[in-house]
């Protein structure tokens, strides 16, 4: 009997994850991100200023492992310890994590999946080039390209990315993922030429603007040179500052930090912004996996179970069980 094609689609650490698991039980994989490498929210942005190289971590900060498993994994991957009992971080940067995790895998990178189309144990991908796809608008003119057939599909995408792929097949779900949230999270990465008279990370003040913030640069085998820092607004901030745009955002939350400082910072030699519409997990689905064994469908996402690293690796770990599973028993 030949192997199963499986298509994963998203390349985050729950798809990862997934692939990873079901790679090794002898499936044949095809990983489709629309991102241009692996990652997803384990993410490091890299830019340059006054002759510097700039590097920051602009997603998940830092990673815990409570189970040897994931302990495991961030071992494989080199995780290297920084800012406390228990967390790791990845070097040179946390998106070299998912990268070591992507090697040996089938990835299709800057591909925008439109459509999943076909019938169980017969699946088609429709993906489009990543870059002419604009968040909130109409996709653009074209016919996406077509891939398959796939016995199976394994979506590990936000819930909200993931609904409208997954409508047409399994009805049921799309009011399910409704019920999940996940905060937003606004983002600026800034470096100084100098050292800020701060630690090397804050935790939130009562009604401050600012959720976390960390001298990026002190994390291990990061660019010597400048001082970076990542400054997230707060889930509260960052959803009443959702529609704001980048030069509102990087002096508001700068000013934040100076406020924690105790005085006015210097200007900035860099300072950017992201909008994370999807960050940390408010409130999960409450299971580690959803799974259809007779569509052969199944997702996967750290906000099956909870905002941290470590859920997206269970879930996937999970999702990746399940569809190795004989195809008979009933719907999770
Ligand atoms: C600002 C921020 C700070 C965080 N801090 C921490 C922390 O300190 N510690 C911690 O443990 N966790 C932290 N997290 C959470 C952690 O990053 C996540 O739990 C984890 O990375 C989620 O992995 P995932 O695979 O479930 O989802 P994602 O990483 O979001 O992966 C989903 C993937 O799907 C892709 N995709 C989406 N739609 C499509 C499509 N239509 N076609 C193709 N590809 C698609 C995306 O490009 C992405 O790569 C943080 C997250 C953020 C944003």
């Amino acid at each position: 009997m030949s192997p199963p094609r499986i298509a994963v689609i998203g390349a985050g650490l729950a798809g990862l994850s997934c692939a990873r698991a079901l790679q090794a039980r002898g499936a044949v994989i095809r990983l489709f991100d629309k991102g241009r490498a692996a990652g997803g929210r384990l993410a490091t942005r890299r830019a340059e200023a006054a002759g510097l190289p700039l590097q920051f971590d602009h997603g998940a900060q830092y990673l815990t492992a409570r189970s040897e498993g994931f302990a495991a994994l961030l071992r494989e991957c080199g995780a290297a310890p920084w800012g406390g009992p228990g967390r790791l971080v990845g070097t040179p940067g946390m998106s070299a994590l998912p990268r070591r995790l992507a090697a040996g895998l089938d990835l299709v990178a800057a591909r925008h999946v439109t459509a999943i189309e076909g019938a169980p144990g017969a699946w088609v991908v429709r993906h489009l080039d990543a870059t002419t796809v604009r968040p909130g608008r109409p996709l653009p003119p074209g016919v996406p390209a077509r891939e398959g057939p796939f016995d199976a599909v394994a979506l590990a995408l936000p819930p909200e990315q993931a609904a409208p792929l997954v409508a047409p097949h399994a009805p049921s779900w799309p009011a399910r993922l409704a019920a999940v949230r996940l905060a937003p999270c606004w983002t600026v990465m800034a470096a100084f030429a100098a050292p800020l008279p701060l630690p090397d990370s804050l935790r939130p003040e009562e009604d401050g603007a600012i959720g976390w913030a960390a001298r990026d640069s002190s994390k291990p085998g990061r660019p010597a040179g400048a001082e970076c820092w990542v400054v997230q607004g707060g889930p509260d901030w960052s959803r009443a500052h959702l529609e704001d745009t980048p030069e509102q955002v990087i002096p508001a939350l700068l000013a934040a930090l100076g406020a924690r400082a105790g005085r006015d910072l210097p200007a900035p030699i860099h300072a950017a912004a992201h909008r994370w519409r999807y960050s940390l997990v408010e409130a999960p689905l409450g299971q580690p996996c959803l799974h259809d064994p007779a569509l052969r469908l199944g997702l996967a996402g750290d906000w099956c179970l909870a905002g941290r690293a470590e859920s997206a690796f269970e879930s996937g770990t999970a999702l990746a069980a399940a569809m190795a599973q004989p195809h008979a028993d009933r719907a999770a």
